[in-house]
């Protein structure tokens, strides 16, 4: 069983979530609850949670993507929520205020969580950015925070490492500040990756939005706060 449940979002999809400036989702995976990215604030991420039904204190893991504000902010929540919550972030530029659980991982290499479960790291010179990529019956499923190491980059190094076809790339694709030529040679990069499916978010701007749903057509699937996807 695989089922993202985005719960952190700028982009409005249902009425009954609190859109607001950050990321996070639930991954569920059979029996392994994490949390990727945390949003901005705490009050925010406590109610989507409970409109998603969710109890925080039965989230097992939270991965952090990068150092930003807009995806750390309910971390010390989560913590106090689940003490035992194991958490993993990149380990250069790691912001200390995240740091508040005994057992934080920072991750300065590819690594595999648990059976199926992975973490892929990408760097550029001012950030180093996990993704999490789970190997699902379909194929691989990636899930980024902000992707400013690059989206087609962290697909890249997703389908590489696990020698496998990318079914789902999901997230902030931040392309907000990229001209309409790069957005149109990424859809043909992504293409050429073979992805499958796409469900943008967060910071990945109108225009791409515009022009990744005219490329991937059926297969660009409408993300936003309170989205549920089953895989
Ligand atoms: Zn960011
Ligand atoms: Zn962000």
């Amino acid at each position: 069983m695989l089922k993202i449940t985005n719960i952190y979002d700028n982009i409005p999809c249902n009425s009954r979530f609190k859109p607001d400036w950050g990321f996070g989702c639930i991954v569920d995976y059979n029996d392994t609850r994490i949390i990727f990215d945390t949003g901005a604030k705490p009050n925010i991420l406590e109610s989507n949670l409970r409109a998603a039904s969710i109890d925080p204190s039965t989230i097992n893991i939270a991965i952090i993507s990068h150092k930003h504000w807009d995806h750390i902010g309910g971390k010390g929540f989560l913590s106090q929520q689940n003490p035992n919550i194991k958490t993993f972030a990149p380990k250069t530029f790691f912001s200390k205020s995240v740091n508040c659980s005994k057992q934080t991982n920072l991750i300065s290499k590819n690594i595999t969580i648990q059976e199926n479960l992975h973490l892929i790291i990408s760097k550029n010179i001012w950030i180093n950015e996990l993704a999490l990529v789970i190997e699902s019956d379909k194929g691989l499923v990636v899930v980024s925070g902000c992707s400013h190491t690059g989206i087609h980059n962290i697909a890249n190094k997703a389908s590489k490492y696990l020698q496998k076809d990318i079914y789902l790339l999901y997230g902030g694709f931040h392309l907000f500040r990229t001209s309409e030529y790069n957005i149109r040679k990424l859809c043909s990069d992504l293409s050429s990756l073979k992805v499958k499916k796409i469900a943008p978010s967060h910071c990945t701007g109108e225009k791409a939005f515009k022009l990744l749903k005219q490329e991937f057509g059926d297969n660009f699937i409408q993300n936003g706060c309170g989205k549920e996807i089953i895989i």
